[in-house]
């Protein structure tokens, strides 16, 4: 099942479901305010969103726009340096445990927002396509055999860095924290119908040239590891977002090195889950 957050045509944003035919029924219409989020007050409340029925009638999904299908979780968690790939290409020890960072919510853009930074900030943006994990429950250590049962289902992630924020700081937060720099989308896929999660296609592709291509397989700590790592000191929240890592083919690592400009378009693609396309707009 596809679960989505949009504007409908009359104005109203809701989460819904998707159905096979691009239909939308809404089933929570979206409370209003800061750090309001319909996903995980309803995840809270233990509502079965497979289940719950349809709010008001559903129309087409093109006469609708997509929004991030998280809107302010309680926390955003990320991997760094987890495919083996990359830790090939960017010349480092694969880790003996998982990198881990934290986006802030700011940074969070929806599917077709565009990613802005100002040159005044940074001349150094990256792309990063990675495959987010939703959490559906409450979770605290978890093991890694009953871990995927504490997921709700995956979306796709662009951990869209800022390399010089990010390596000057000596620690990740503000350069992977701007606003915009956590596009989410286009929707989340169940967890029971994604089949492996760990031999999924992942490609990220600026302009349409493919710079990312590789596979979840490549993974060094799967997404049930990372979840029972995390969960054993990090008490995980229904609605929370761990985006897992990103493979090879990043702007910085390529000579000579590719970085986000003004118009560039985005698009990030996990096979099963769909593509998350953003454009770039420098201030
Ligand atoms: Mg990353």
């Amino acid at each position: 099942m596809r679960l989505a957050r949009v504007l409908a045509p009359s104005g109203s944003q809701y989460l819904a479901r998707l159905t096979p035919e691009d239909r939308v029924i809404p089933i929570v219409q979206e409370a209003t305010g800061p750090g309001r989020d319909p996903l995980r007050e309803a995840l809270a409340d233990g509502l079965d969103l497979r289940a719950a029925p349809g709010l008001t009638d559903d129309f087409p999904l093109q006469d609708a726009r997509l929004l991030a299908p998280v809107r302010a979780p309680e926390k955003i968690l990320a991997i760094g340096l987890n495919y083996a790939d990359h830790a090939r290409e960017t010349g480092v020890e694969p880790p003996k445990s998982p990198v881990t960072f934290v986006k802030t919510n700011n940074s969070i853009a929806g599917p077709g927002d565009p990613i802005r930074y100002s040159k005044d900030d940074s001349v150094q943006v990256d792309y990063e396509v990675e495959l987010a994990v939703v959490i559906g429950r409450t979770t605290r250590r978890v093991d890694v055999d009953h871990a995927l049962d504490s997921v709700l289902g995956y979306t796709v992630c662009n951990d869209v860095s800022a390399r010089d924020a990010q390596f000057s700081d000596g620690q990740w937060v503000r350069g992977k924290s701007f606003d915009s720099f956590c596009p989410l989308g286009p929707w989340i896929i169940t967890g029971d119908e994604i089949g492996d999660v760990g031999r999924l296609k992942i490609q990220c592709r600026v302009n349409g040239k493919t710079l990312q291509d590789s596979s979840t397989s490549e993974m060094i700590f799967g997404v049930a590891e990372i979840i029972s790592y995390l969960s054993r000191v990090m008490t995980l929240q229904p609605g929370d977002v761990i985006a897992t890592g990103t493979p090879s083919g990043v702007g910085f690592a390529r000579t000579p090195p590719v970085y986000l400009l003004d118009g560039d378009v985005v698009e990030c693609e996990v096979a099963g889950i769909g593509v998350l396309g953003n454009r770039v707009v420098v201030e």
